[in-house]
């Protein structure tokens, strides 16, 4: 701990225990937006493989994947990778070709996950890997388990998952229960890594970056390039101030939020958001996220639950909204829902376009304009629509999510940079550069915050940038040349000189 204390002091951060909270990342001198607070590979990782999609082991890309020949578990995308992730995976791989054709299919991604924590310790241990301060053994051990907030089930869960794990090591001196609880350790601390995108393509446990507490109103952000974890400021961190980030979706209301985090993290939020629950504010702001709008449609205002429960009674005109009108609309949703999920899940896009137009016509009737699952609809509908090339309908959908992003997150959050991005794109393809020009320039001012400036996303985010500039001084150039030289005073110079 005193060696990772010295290594973080050299960047300016501590570790430092709060009241209530226990281990914190603190800064020790300013930092500005945009620039890196901590970056860490991981201690171990493994890509999110299933029976469809599979990635390399080394660096999570998913083109020109070869398997291991010996084990037939893992892919990499060559030999670069193969050999970077040998040491571990030539013991891993042994472990692997004892078991049989099933009990090889039950090794999921946590499975390895934690098999190749072990195997980490192993060589760390016998010195065939080298240890940092911030790459080591002990700080795996100096994380959270909260094993005593775990109910039976979920413990039993841990058990099996235990003895699977016991089974590929096949190391005696290890205890089920301690297998266990580290399962528990990886369910609070490890990281899913995502690509510029955000799309999830593995796990990882980055001990460092899990010092680093939540809150629903981060003052930094975690993105990944390749597997390793950056954290960056969003905003001016002052020296002494507790760096924080956000494990959870943040744009639902208080009591989603709560939920999520107590059931995945087991603890209660108190930051700033949050230790307004019950306030009006706070209240208002979920009757607008997650409520009902008013019946009558020229009415904007919010929606409560009556006091006798016969339903939700707009606060400003007092008309009332039936429980049992809501409750019909619901269960039509959530059919709907199901069967749009499905079809997009099975590639019929028409098909989930139909049901989301469908759930969108319905959700507008029953949802406040700036509703998490209206937005959540309009998300489906621009992926759906991008599927079937159907562009124009595609930015239509992109823009009427924008104002809901731009309500719901702070100014430079990543999927608001991304939303701007996908818009920009859509209007390219469009041919329509001055607003391509004016969503790029929104979603570089926010991503090159978010995620730096130096990775080939940004990089190519930038040209098209510079593309969309060019193409329109070329525009107004042609335009400009046409209004001062129209067609016919070419000809009437033709005229005079012939
Ligand atoms: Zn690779
Ligand atoms: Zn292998
Ligand atoms: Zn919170
Ligand atoms: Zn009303």
């Amino acid at each position: 701990m005193e060696d990772l204390q010295s290594a973080l002091l050299e960047r300016g951060l501590t570790v430092s225990t709060i009241p209530e909270k226990g281990r914190s990342l603190v800064t020790t001198r300013d930092f500005s937006p945009g620039e890196v607070i901590i970056s860490q590979e991981p201690y171990a990782s493994v890509p999110n493989n299933s029976s469809v999609d599979s990635r390399c082991d080394g660096c999570l890309k998913s083109s020109n994947l070869k398997r291991c020949s010996a084990c037939q578990v893992v892919w990499y995308c060559g030999s670069t990778c193969q050999k970077s992730e040998w040491n571990l995976h030539r013991l891993e791989c042994h472990a692997l070709s004892r078991l049989n054709k099933d009990r090889q299919k039950s090794v999921t991604p946590s499975i390895r996950l934690m098999v190749k924590l072990y195997l980490r310790r192993k060589l760390q241990s016998e010195k065939i890997i080298p240890t940092t301060p911030a790459d080591n053994f002990k700080l795996v051990e100096d994380l959270v388990s909260h094993m005593s907030d775990i109910d039976e089930k979920q413990l039993v869960l841990y058990a099996q998952m235990a003895n699977l794990v016991n089974l590929i090591l096949q190391w005696p001196e290890i205890s089920i229960k301690e297998i266990a609880e580290n399962f528990s350790k990886l369910a609070c601390n490890a990281h899913t890594i995502c690509d510029s995108e955000l799309r999830p393509l593995g796990t990882g446990l980055y001990p460092v970056i899990s010092i680093i507490n939540h809150s629903c109103l981060p003052n930094s952000v975690l993105v990944f390039e390749g597997r390793l974890a950056v954290v960056r400021a969003v905003q001016h961190i002052p020296k002494g101030t507790e760096v924080l980030i956000s494990y959870i979706e943040t744009a639902g209301s208080t009591m989603t939020r709560q939920k999520a985090l107590k059931e995945q993290y087991l603890f209660t939020c108190r930051c700033p958001r949050c230790i307004k629950v019950g306030q009006y504010d706070d209240i208002r702001e979920s009757a607008i996220l997650e409520g009902y709008r008013c019946k009558d449609n020229g009415c904007s205002g919010l929606l409560l639950r009556d006091s006798d429960d016969t339903g939700f009674i707009c606060q400003q005109c007092r008309l009332l909204r039936n429980k049992e009108e809501i409750k019909q609309i619901a269960s039509e949703l959530n059919f709907l829902s199901d069967q749009a999920i499905k079809s997009t899940s099975s590639g019929h896009y028409q098909e989930a376009t139909s049901m989301y137009k469908m759930i969108e016509k319905l959700q507008t009737k029953l949802c406040h304009s700036f509703s998490i699952n209206l937005m959540r609809t309009r998300e489906a509908l621009l992926k759906n629509l991008m599927e079937l090339q159907e562009w124009r309908e595609a930015l239509a959908y992109c823009r009427l999510t924008i104002p809901v992003y731009e309500r719901i997150y702070p100014g430079f959050h990543p999927l608001l940079g991304l939303q701007y991005y996908t818009c920009g794109k859509l209007e390219w393809l469009l041919g329509d550069t001055e607003d391509a020009i004016k969503s790029l320039t929104k979603a570089v001012d926010i991503l090159r915050i978010t995620h730096g400036t130096n990775t080939l996303f940004m990089k190519e985010l930038l040209i098209k940038l510079e593309e969309a500039h060019a193409e329109a001084s070329y525009k107004l150039s042609s335009k400009m040349s046409s209004k001062i030289y129209p067609l016919d005073y070419f000809c009437k110079i033709d005229v005079c000189y012939h």
